[in-house]
């Protein structure tokens, strides 16, 4: 069977850690001893702020300051290797389309597509993707939907919950990228570990 590999987009390919965190303690959210990880933000806003500033953390990192974002070391890599050996790969987002924060409407999903073409992860080279082989969903549902459509057998995302759904694709293999406890999925703690076991 030909290999298909969909990757899930933000905390995947694109690590939000940094933004988040700088984001949260320049409004005096976080202290600045809360370590620069996307989990451990959340948490502590949850805690001590609740969903709503959350969200507008979110919005502020994931539109306003969409440019200061970084890829994840290997990530490019290993989608070149994948397309040098013929083998597809789709990036699967679930990402709302427009928000509205500080009173500035932005469209998330063009600001996402312009940092990948900026990082030339878009490109016409043949190491590079293509603007269709990037999705933007509407819902984790939809996003779901999606890998089946395109018929993947593999799907690289950094949560668990996505896995955890009920209408995650019977056929397709999970692959965390991350650190969990939980063996239902093959987990990958760096894009190395994705890279060698796809290419040895
Ligand atoms: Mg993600």
């Amino acid at each position: 069977m030909e290999t298909v590999i969909g990757i899930d987009l933000d905390n995947t390919i694109i690590s939000f850690d940094r933004i988040l965190h700088a984001s949260a303690s320049e409004l005096g959210l976080v202290g600045r001893g809360i370590p620069v990880r996307k989990d451990a933000v959340k948490q502590a806003i949850l805690e001590r702020h609740g969903d709503r500033v959350w969200h507008h953390i979110q919005k502020i990192a994931y539109g306003l300051r969409m440019e200061e974002a970084r890829l994840i070391r290997g990530a490019v890599p290993f989608i070149s290797e994948c397309l040098r050996s013929g083998i597809r790969v789709y990036i699967i987002s679930h990402k709302a389309e427009l928000v509205e924060v500080n009173g500035v409407r932005i469209n998330l999903r063009n600001k996402a597509m312009q940092f990948l073409k900026k990082r030339f992860i878009i490109g016409s080279e043949t190491d590079r993707l293509n603007e269709q082989n990037i999705f933007f969903e509407p819902t984790r549902a939809d996003k779901l939907a999606r890998i089946a459509k395109l018929r993947c057998t593999h799907f690289i995302d950094d949560l668990e919950d996505v896995f955890r759904e009920d209408g995650f694709p019977e056929t397709v293999t999970k692959i965390l990228l991350g650190h969990t406890t939980d063996s239902s999925w093959m987990t990958c703690p760096t894009w190395g570990k994705v890279s060698q076991y796809f290419f040895g």
